[in-house]
């Protein structure tokens, strides 16, 4: 009986998680059976996954803005304070920790030592707009200072601020086609990090208004409620959706035994990265902090890692995230809405590790041998590129540039791990939205006392049964 229930209550974590396995399975099945795949055909075997990511993209907006501003205009600025800061020092911490053990593993394991070199020597490069296209670290560093600030609001709901990068409308001749798209893709996306910092502000301002502040509080809240009900119903579309998003990707893959052959070792690299951090460390600072099963609280997350992994978006993943935190783990409700926002825009631990590790792998195959100096300096870029890079598909190989540009490689360079990186985008995505999952849990652990005093002030009551 008992073991009845509890499956019953699993299984739509099981049937999720089970999405990506027998997704791959069907696409490998479909590959085998005909190599070539065209455009139209794998968006028909994409179609139902396609109508999938659509319902989350729609919920993402509404969903960040609502949660940031009612969670902190329902906390006294002082614990919202004590919050974030706790919120801030957990992703820089676990951020700088993953770029460690990343730079540890590639200059240990060495995977770009006997690589060749697949770039093209092309000596008369064509420079369109050397300004435009070569994308240095400090260009790239102030994009991200002028994104946290979005001139228009309404602009920023819409468009991503447009990075220097992507700015020319010429095509880039020097810089790979592929890393150019991807940057354009993700200008019609939305300024998250923009709306967040804005959010966040409007939230503290309401707080600090008080009484003049609730109606609006109020309205924020209750959108806040609406947004997590329909999070509940697209959820249960999700083993269907992400069971056909892995499948169509497999199709679109192209030769995979080759360029696993070549990059093999890199791709090892990376993911034993990953998979250290994600359940060895990460767990174990959990288990200090909090004495819960880390395990348990793991698999509590099976959703929305299983939908990270099938969407290769931190962002699309939030609403499955929040849900999974409040319901399965127990996260209290102001926490989860307060920090998982911020976490899932800026702390991207995969994310950092896999820009040190790519940076460090394209220098050796470069043999551009590297000083002390340097590996500090892609340490420190990596971490700035990984809060960078927006929750998107491969935002991560765009933020890449400014990590290379600090050991004198050029973007034409990304084109060496080109092939593997949509899939190490799945991976490190995953181990992204883990990270916040955990920072949730270890701030919704310290921060207990002062919540639940919260709770006692009846004015300011939270209602967390909302
Ligand atoms: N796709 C990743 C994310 O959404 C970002 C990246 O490209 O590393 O978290």
């Amino acid at each position: 009986g008992g073991c009845l229930r509890c499956l019953r209550s699993n299984l739509l974590t099981l049937l999720t998680v089970a999405g990506v396995v027998l997704g791959a399975g069907l696409g490998f099945i479909l590959k085998s059976v005909k190599e070539d795949w065209t455009e139209r055909e794998i968006m028909y075997v994409n179609f139902v996954g396609d109508i999938f990511l659509r319902m989350l993209k729609a919920l993402i907006l509404p969903l960040i803005i609502s949660s940031l501003i009612s969670a902190i205009a329902n906390l006294d600025l002082s614990l919202s304070g004590k919050i974030a800061a706790r919120a801030i020092v957990y992703y820089m911490l676990t951020t700088v920790l993953a770029v460690i053990l990343g730079i540890i593993l590639v200059t240990t394991i060495r995977p770009g030592d006997n690589s060749d070199d697949t770039t093209s020597q092309n000596e008369d490069e064509v420079v369109v707009d050397p300004f435009t296209q070569k994308g240095t670290t400090a260009d790239t560093l102030l994009d991200l200072v002028r994104s946290m600030f979005p001139p228009n609001l309404i602009e920023a709901c819409t468009k991503q601020h447009r990075t220097l990068l992507t700015r020319s409308k010429s095509t880039p001749e020097d810089l790979p086609i592929e890393l150019w798209k991807v940057g354009s893709e993700s200008v019609d996306g939305m300024n998250i990090l923009g709306l967040v910092v804005f959010s966040v502000i409007f939230g503290v301002t309401l707080a600090k208004i008080g009484e003049e502040g609730r109606p609006l509080a109020n309205f924020f809240q209750s959108l806040m409620s609406a947004m997590m009900t329909i999070t509940t119903w697209v959820i249960w579309l999700s083993p269907v959706g992400i069971f056909f998003l892995v499948a169509s990707k497999i199709l679109e893959m192209q030769d995979i035994v080759e360029t696993m052959s070549q990059m093999g070792m890199y791709f090892v690299t990376v993911l034993v990265g990953i998979l250290i951090h994600g359940f060895v460390f990460l767990p174990l600072i959990f288990f200090l902090f909090t004495k819960r099963n880390p395990l348990k609280y793991i698999s509590n997350m099976g959703q929305a890692i299983a939908t990270a992994f099938g969407t290769a978006s931190s962002s699309a993943s939030l609403p499955v995230t929040i849900q999974c935190l409040e319901n399965n783990n127990g996260i209290n409700k102001i926490v989860s809405r307060f920090v998982l926002p911020i976490g899932a825009t800026i702390n991207m631990d995969g994310t950092a590790l896999y820009e040190a590790v790519a940076a460090i792998f394209i220098a050796q195959v470069k043999k551009v041998s590297l000083s002390v100096g340097q590996v500090v300096a892609i340490s420190i870029t990596a971490t700035a590129a990984s809060i960078g890079a927006a929750g998107i598909p491969q935002a991560g190989l765009v933020t890449m540039v400014m990590v290379l540009d600090t050991v004198g490689l050029t973007a034409k360079e990304v084109t060496l791990i080109l092939a593997v990186d949509w899939l190490l985008d799945r991976f490190r995505t995953a181990i992204n939205v883990l990270g916040d999952s955990f920072g949730a849990g270890i701030v919704d652990h310290l921060s207990q006392k002062e919540l639940q005093n919260l709770h006692n002030k009846p004015k300011e009551a939270y209602d967390n049964k909302s």
